[in-house]
């Protein structure tokens, strides 16, 4: 089996499922004052220390939540909200074209809920990388408080996004800046924001814990209501298992170093040899070193992600979490890419467990589909 879509999810480390077994055995409340109350506090905070510490922030700063999805949500309503009842009104949402749906969606929900907020999308480069050039001149012309939403690296093409760049313009404009944090998380240095979003199950750790990083004393207010968990920035019970783990992932993946960037390179050697004709996308742009998001044109994704599981080759198409949609992905849309290119998008992303035999796998399967879809076009 060669696994390559660490981007969709990274297989849980040991360290983690050590962490997130010892987190059951307690079955405490971490709200409760008794001895297991005490011990899943105990856990809940060593792991917002970790997790702290893979962000470059203080313990304080960090808010658990269920995924960055709802990390990317109580951001976005929070940042609004809060602005509001403090009353310095954010009028104006400046949002990558890129960005995750978890992004989008409620960047869009959020105008339809404030009369008066405006969305503006960012445009990208052919390359996957956003153009602030717009950006800085709408934000220099003043008309109201502004809040920016630039991912640090896209989970579809790898591409490394200019936050200090977007993070430059929006203090020098007084406006807000978050980033999406998920797929850079472990591989380059977490960039520091306003808001900042985590996933635990990119990095090793288990699927349904994220976290939202505050900076001190930006406009927030919580998405759920109802109790005082998380300092009332997040209402609910935590989910102390797969925090545990989060934390013992966050702290296993800083010293890691990311060996992927040769297999990713040599993947896409093989490939260019294989098929001349392929298409590497963003591969101008600085990329995180797993990701290669590739196109076999004439081929459409499903077929090729159907002939690539049965020889035991695991790769998606476009961003995992639309794919089962019939839909191109918006990435690629928003880089120009046309549809019909678009449909054959595959993405391999490498993670710790990778090897050459990895690689070999796959440009092995890759060899027998164009064989047997080229015989075919042949005849
Ligand atoms: N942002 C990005 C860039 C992602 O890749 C993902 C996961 N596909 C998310 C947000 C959502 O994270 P979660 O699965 O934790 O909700």
């Amino acid at each position: 089996m060669a696994y390559l879509d660490h981007n969709a999810t990274s297989p849980l480390r040991a360290e983690a499922r050590v962490a997130v077994e010892r987190a059951l055995a307690i079955g405490g409340n971490a709200s409760s004052v008794h001895a297991k109350g005490r011990a899943a506090r105990a856990l809940i905070e060593k792991a917002r220390a970790q997790v702290a510490t893979l962000a470059g922030a203080a313990p304080g700063d960090v808010v658990f939540t269920s995924g960055a999805t709802e990390a990317n949500a109580t951001a976005l309503w929070g940042a609004v909200q809060g602005a509001a009842d403090a009353g310095a009104r954010i009028t104006r949402l400046f949002v990558s074209a890129i960005e995750h749906g978890s992004v989008l969606a409620n960047a869009t929900a959020l105008t339809e809920r404030f009369a008066g907020l405006r969305l503006e999308l960012l445009p990208v480069t052919s390359d996957g990388v956003a153009d602030l050039d717009a950006l800085r001149s709408e934000l220099r012309e003043g008309k109201g408080r502004a809040l920016v939403a630039l991912m640090a690296a896209n989970n579809e093409t790898g591409a490394v996004q200019p936050v200090e760049e977007a993070r430059e313009l929006a203090v020098e404009a007084g406006g807000l800046l978050l980033v999406d944090a998920v797929q850079v998380a472990g591989k380059i240095a977490v960039p520091r924001a306003d808001y900042v979003s985590l996933s635990a199950h990119k990095i090793g750790g288990p699927q349904g814990a994220g976290a939202l990083i505050l900076r001190k004393d930006v406009p927030f207010a919580p998405l759920y209501l109802g109790g005082e968990q998380e300092q009332g920035r997040r209402a609910g019970t935590e989910n102390l298992a797969a925090i545990a783990g989060f934390g013992a992932a966050a702290e296993a993946v800083r010293p890691e170093v990311p060996a992927s960037a040769r297999l990713r390179d040599l993947f896409e050697a093989r490939l260019k040899r294989t098929d001349p004709s392929s298409v590497i996308f963003g591969g101008k742009a600085e990329r995180l070193p797993n990701t290669s998001n590739f196109a076999l044109p004439g081929i459409a994704a499903e077929t090729s992600l159907i002939a690539l599981d049965l020889d035991g080759v695991m790769m998606s198409s476009g961003a995992a979490c639309s794919s089962g949609k019939v839909k191109p992905s918006h990435v690629l849309a928003a880089m120009g890419i046309s549809n019909d290119l678009a449909r054959c998008a595959l993405r391999a992303s490498f993670g710790r467990d990778s090897t050459e035999a990895d690689v070999d796998a796959a440009i092995g399967s890759i060899t027998n589909l164009l064989a047997r879809v080229r015989s075919r076009a042949a005849a």
